[in-house]
């Protein structure tokens, strides 16, 4: 009698644990989807995207959270936001709106490195200008370290929306934790959303300088020496800029 109580005592406080455990995944996702929105909304205040053409994800439990296709951003609310399993052969999505179009790249990135949590995809004016060039950006500034390494690649260009594009994404973004896309625009990632965010804001600002130091004349690109010391700091010190 006495261990039939003690196991239904030791039940309870299990099932209570469960309990508290899937409420904190769920407040979680919560957390991430009402961020996916914040950010959508930032990125088209501060310019670095027009209208809905970027779209934003993050990783959950397995599963990404994208933004919907074809909804203003200021009409998101956080059960608009698409789910899709990350390893999964098929097109399935939950939600009440179908996941954005590049939902193939996002899913392929994660997939290709997971230490990944957050995908920031954006069509930013210098990015994109040289993505029409198919220029990728060389070592014009010590910043590209952050990058993952002594460039921020350009892919191929395949139409949007294809798996061919996500092929080619992957390819562009070894070792990098960004890329250029060709004709298209800019695609960076971090192991959460406030990362990729700082991580689009950063190749932007690199895209741009980079556009008019060419500009301007001669430019002088860092040996690759240098960039490995950098990338050693980086590791060492943090990126001060960067959020936690
Ligand atoms: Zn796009």
């Amino acid at each position: 009698m006495i261990v039939r109580s003690i196991s239904k005592v030791a039940l309870g406080s299990k099932s209570l644990l469960e309990g508290n455990y899937a409420l904190e995944v769920r407040l979680k996702e919560l957390e991430k989807r009402k961020k996916i929105i914040e950010l959508c909304l930032d990125m088209n205040s501060c310019g670095l995207n027009q209208g809905t053409s970027g779209n934003i994800s993050a990783v959950h439990e397995g599963y990404m959270l994208i933004t919907p296709t074809g909804i203003p951003y200021e009409k998101l609310e956080p059960h608009h936001i698409a789910k899709m399993k990350i390893v999964s052969d098929t097109n399935k999505w939950e939600g009440p709106f179908a996941p954005s179009t590049e939902w193939h790249f996002h899913r392929a990135i994660y997939k290709s490195n997971p230490d990944f949590g957050a995908i920031v995809h954006t069509h930013a004016l210098f990015s994109t200008v040289l993505s029409i060039s198919r220029t990728e950006i060389p070592a014009c500034h010590y910043m590209i370290a952050a990058f993952g390494g002594n460039s921020v690649r350009c892919s191929e260009y395949a139409t949007f929306g294809t798996e061919e594009l996500s092929e080619k994404i992957v390819v562009a973004m070894k070792d990098r934790s960004a890329c250029l896309m060709a004709n298209h625009g800019m695609v960076a990632a971090g192991t959460n959303l406030d990362k990729a965010m700082w991580s689009a804001v950063e190749l932007e600002a690199l895209a741009s300088q980079y556009y008019h130091a060419k500009m301007a004349g001669d430019i002088t690109i860092l040996p690759d020496d240098e960039i490995r010391i950098v990338i050693e700091k980086f590791k060492n010190y943090g990126l001060k800029s960067q959020p936690n």
